[in-house]
């Protein structure tokens, strides 16, 4: 028997766990702040492991771009993290303002974030690729008061706009090189520090993390997620990442993402498992390097690096033992089904995919370990999690009954908005400077996600697309990500982006960008051929009318297909904020 038989699955019964579940009895997992003085992440993620004697264990494995290596125990993290609430507290930071990370995936990014949470500061990590304008919008917009970062970036990208920013008191910078004027080094303050801190008094409604959306369908929005997250982060890695003690974990989102914050620090932490963080780059080679030496037992990614795996080719994959893999999973992106298969055949695994949301601070629903995979579904919600789908009106307001309560659609296979019932505990509390906005993603007891998704007789969702980026034609709902799945599957196409054009008879037609695998011409052959290939798979009301090459598909740098971009470069509109698009060269 390989390694990853040894552990069972930790959801089986799908129907039971369910009906067993409360987000009581959830939270009752947790120890809450000593002397009952509330729930705060920091403390359950770090402190708690300390105080039950799994100090030792190793939090974070920090491996570094120039191949050094630092293991970091939850007992260093917490002493570490105190310092910097100490800190904090001698610059006269308050609870409640805001703290940002400017930083790549360096240890003392973990120690800000755990360190502020102990503070009752807010934290925003933002990613560390992002241009001075869009560091500029999100500090001004979250009223940063604090930023941590390095000197590079400070002078790169912070320095000349630093007037502009009046409310960022304190930049604090991390690394081998000298603190800037007007900048004070975290190495300073740490050094000056005491390494023991009682956490304040903390409510589970505080804020706790601010993380801006991908930037997918317009501009990025602010949202707003509180301690009482922790209780979520717990569960939905307990059943969807199937985590263990002992386990070996990598993530490979960036924490400037919310992935890389819910599932890259909070989750594992509060597992008590030993997390990888990387500081290095994609690359296909050392990827697969790391998950063999380093013995992953649970992977969290994303299609992009899938497809990225997948492109690397079959011998990259059979050249490793992998053996050590229990669970992959997937999340950000519609995962194809020629996604899961591969995993099947060349990871020894199927991959799983789940899906959620920024404003969800949690995995909703997802394809369990331990329950069958559906290829192309996006799983079922988690336990404690109510998923439906509602009907939309021609415009896209929902259907209301007679009562005002908004229209379930109950009938197997038809599409609707997806939505969650409110109460979840990691549901983000508001949209930064934007009341109008959140109110308006709820309706009765639902929050309106802004995906149309199926669901199937079994309760499986299958994602059908964004509300804005589903084509209609004569008479048809056509979710861009069937298309673009079909034209994966052809072996000269890498990549795929599909939206609709106008059309004075069918209303929308369906139009595909596509990237070529290398080897592949783009030429009008090719062309004939893929839409006689999507047309085979598709029929001819769903397949693309027209097919356009581009090797330089508009992404966001979380990797994500920006079809509003192909859009407006379609019809010569405004591109609108371009802050997340990924830069190609
Ligand atoms: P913005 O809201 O700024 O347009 P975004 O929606 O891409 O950006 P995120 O919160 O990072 O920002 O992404 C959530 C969205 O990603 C979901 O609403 C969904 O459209 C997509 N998504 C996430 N996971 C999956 C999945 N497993 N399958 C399909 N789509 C997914
Ligand atoms: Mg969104």
């Amino acid at each position: 028997m390989t390694e990853r038989g040894h552990v069972p699955p930790e959801l089986v019964d799908y129907d039971a766990e369910r009906s067993r579940f409360s987000w009581d009895a959830a939270q009752a997992q947790l120890d809450g702040l000593p002397g009952g003085r509330g729930l705060n992440i920091a403390h359950e993620a770090v402190d708690r492991h300390v105080a039950h004697g799994r100090g030792d264990v190793v939090a974070l494995r920090w491996l570094g771009k120039d191949g050094s290596r630092r293991d970091i125990t939850y007992t260093e993290l917490s002493e570490s993290s105190a310092q910097w609430a100490n800190a904090l507290d001698t610059l006269g930071v308050a609870p409640g303002d805001t703290v940002f990370t400017l930083l790549g995936r360096v240890p003392e990014l973990y120690v800000t974030v755990i360190g502020a949470l102990k503070h009752r500061n807010v934290v925003s990590p933002l990613f560390s690729v992002f241009g001075p304008e869009p560091i500029r919008q999100r500090l001004e917009l979250g009223h940063g008061r604090v930023l941590v970062t390095t000197e590079t970036l400070y002078r790169r990208r912070i320095a000349a706009m630093r007037a502009d920013l009046p409310e960022l008191d304190h930049v604090v910078i991390v690394g081998d090189d000298p603190a800037p004027d007007g900048t004070v080094h975290f190495d300073d303050l740490i050094a000056a520090a005491d390494d023991a801190w009682t956490i304040p008094p903390t409510d589970p409604e505080d804020r706790s993390l601010l993380h801006f959306t991908s930037g997918t369908t317009g501009t990025p929005k602010g949202a707003v997620h509180v301690h009482g997250a922790v209780v979520a982060h717990l569960t939905t890695s307990h059943y969807a990442l199937d985590l263990h003690p002992g386990d070996v974990y990598w993530c490979t989102a960036d924490p400037g993402w919310v992935t890389g914050t819910s599932y890259g620090i909070v989750a594992p932490l509060v597992h008590g498992v030993t997390s990888i963080v990387d500081e290095g780059d994609f690359e296909a080679g050392r990827w697969y390097d790391l998950l063999e030496s380093e013995r992953v037992n649970v992977w969290y990614t994303a299609p992009t690096a899938i497809r990225m795996l997948m492109r690397a080719g079959p011998d990259e994959a059979a050249a490793r033992d992998l053996t050590a893999l229990r669970l992959v999973a997937s999340v950000g992106e519609p995962l194809n089904p020629e996604a899961v298969t591969w995993g099947e055949a060349h990871l020894g695994l199927p991959i799983h995919d789940n899906w959620w949301q920024t404003e969800t601070g949690g995995i909703m629903i997802a394809n369990f370990r331990g329950t069958p995979i559906r290829p192309g579904s996006m799983g079922r919600p988690l336990p404690g999690i109510d998923a439906a789908l509602l009907e939309r009106d021609p415009k896209g307001a929902i259907v209301l009954d007679d009562e005002g309560a908004p229209v379930v659609v109950t009938e197997p296979d038809r599409e609707g908005e997806l939505a969650l019932r409110v109460g979840w505990p990691s549901m983000f509390r508001g949209y930064l400077g934007q009341p109008e906005r959140y109110e308006a993603c709820f309706v009765g007891d639902w929050y309106r996600s802004g995906d149309l998704a199926r669901r199937d007789a079994d309760g499986y969702f299958w994602f059908l697309g964004r509300a804005d980026d589903v084509i209609k034609s004569a008479g048809h709902l056509i979710g861009p990500f069937e298309v673009e799945s079909a034209l994966i599957e052809h072996p000269a196409v890498y990549q795929a982006g599909v939206i609709g054009v106008p059309d004075p008879m069918a209303g929308e037609v369906v139009k595909a960008f596509v990237a070529l695998r290398p080897g592949h011409e783009p030429n009008d052959d090719l062309r004939l051929e893929l839409i006689g290939f999507a047309r085979k798979k598709l029929g001819p009301a769903v397949a693309p009318r027209d097919i356009a090459f581009d090797q330089h598909l508009p992404v966001t740098k979380s990797g994500k297909i920006m079809r509003r971009v192909l859009k407006a470069r379609e019809l010569g509109l405004d591109e609108g904020d371009l802050s997340t698009l990924e830069e190609t060269s």
